[in-house]
């Protein structure tokens, strides 16, 4: 058993089955043993890819969706470039160098990154050190400084703690994690109903399971009060749905392959499918006036990622440019990222939400 399960098992001991973001939560986050303050993750080498450590196309096309906003909203000034997750900064370098080509935007601009894994913020600040580019850390948002703000959070929201009930019957009643004979962790159903903590839509199965994270909810109402309040935009990109539904998609990778969400705890990667539609409606609730989404995919190849692509690849040997196509089919191929990943934008004002569709979530 390593440390981080005993923690747990006493936990459990203590206060009786606990809830599946305390688990989560737990394993990720652990001030001691918890899986992202221990390492990078990220890699080969590591238990996963993510798409800015794929291709810089990714970060430099993102980058070009928040200059656009920015000249959008006004040119605001001073504004802060802000990070959520920012793994090891490639994506925030990639956007730096897209930044500095509008010296304006370069000026106004400060970078600031929330992250809370000691290991990956010197990463993130070897990384940008390399630019010559200065960023400050923050644990969480409340320490953003008071003005106008661009924020990215790229697989970020999937690895905030979620909670889940299930249906049975008429009842819904909240899943548990608790610790068997056996000396093993084991998923358990609360004898009492729980009230449900968002609304479900359609008809739902006998035994289906609903996820709401109320991490995401915080996180989601935190940014759209800050930007309605000091204006600004932001784009959130995870795997995930545009539309409501249930389903278990909690899973666990190590070493890029599907683990048991349940075994080996601080060891693998924690994550969730996110529900995009949920998250956009608490931004339509918070007054957000520009809000869109579509599938990143869709949203890449909307803002020129061909034609980048094939800038990038004039004058290269034929072996890098078709890494460079290999690339480009990973990050947006409908068989790869392009489906699966979502994309959601949104503003402080009703400026062009550029790559995204307006109007998925209107009532
Ligand atoms: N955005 C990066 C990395 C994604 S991995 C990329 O696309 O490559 C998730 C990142 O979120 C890591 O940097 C991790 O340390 C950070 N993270 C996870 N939970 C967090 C939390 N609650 N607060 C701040 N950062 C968190």
């Amino acid at each position: 058993m390593t440390p981080l399960e005993r923690i747990i098992q006493e936990v459990i001991e203590s206060e009786g089955p606990i809830p599946v973001s305390r688990y989560v939560a737990l394993c990720l986050s652990h001030p001691e043993h918890g899986y992202y303050i221990t390492r990078d993750p990220l890699g080969t080498d590591g238990d996963f890819t993510t798409a800015p450590e794929i291709s810089q196309l990714f970060g430099e096309l993102v980058g070009a969706w928040l200059l656009k906003a920015w000249r959008d909203l006004g040119w605001p000034s001073p504004v802060s470039l802000v990070e959520l997750g920012p793994g090891r900064g490639t994506l925030m370098a990639d956007i730096w160098r897209v930044a500095k080509t509008d010296r304006a935007f370069a000026e106004a601009t400060a970078i600031h990154l929330v992250e809370t894994s000691p290991a990956l913020r010197e990463r993130q600040i070897e990384t940008l050190g390399k630019l010559g580019a200065r960023s400050t850390h923050h644990n969480d948002l409340l320490s953003l400084p008071e003005h106008a703000m661009l924020f990215v959070a790229n697989e970020f929201f999937d690895a905030l703690p979620v909670n889940q009930f299930q249906k049975l019957g008429d009842q819904w009643s909240e899943r548990k994690i608790g610790f068997n004979g056996e000396g093993r962790f084991t998923f358990g159903l609360d004898r009492a109903a729980s009230r449900l903590p968002k609304p479900v839509v359609g008809e739902v199965p006998n035994g289906a399971i609903l996820e709401h994270s109320p991490a995401q909810d915080s996180m989601i109402m935190e940014l759209a009060y800050q930007l309605r309040e000091h204006g600004g935009a932001g784009l959130i990109i995870d795997y995930g749905s545009l539309e409501p539904g249930t389903g278990d998609t909690l899973q666990a990778i190590r070493e890029h392959q599907r683990a048991n969400v349940l075994d080996q705890a601080g060891e693998a990667d924690l994550t969730t499918h996110v529900d995009f539609a949920h998250l956009a409606s608490i931004a339509q609730a918070a007054g957000m006036p520009s809000i869109g989404g579509a599938t990143q995919g869709d949203f890449l190849l909307r803002l020129g990622l061909l034609e980048r692509a094939g800038q990038l690849g004039a004058a290269k040997p034929t072996d890098q440019q078709r890494a460079i196509s290999m690339a480009v089919e990973r990050i947006a191929g409908d068989a790869a990222m392009g489906q699966l990943f979502k994309v959601l934008g949104m503003a402080s004002h009703p400026i062009p939400m550029d790559g995204l569709e307006t109007g998925l979530w209107d009532r």
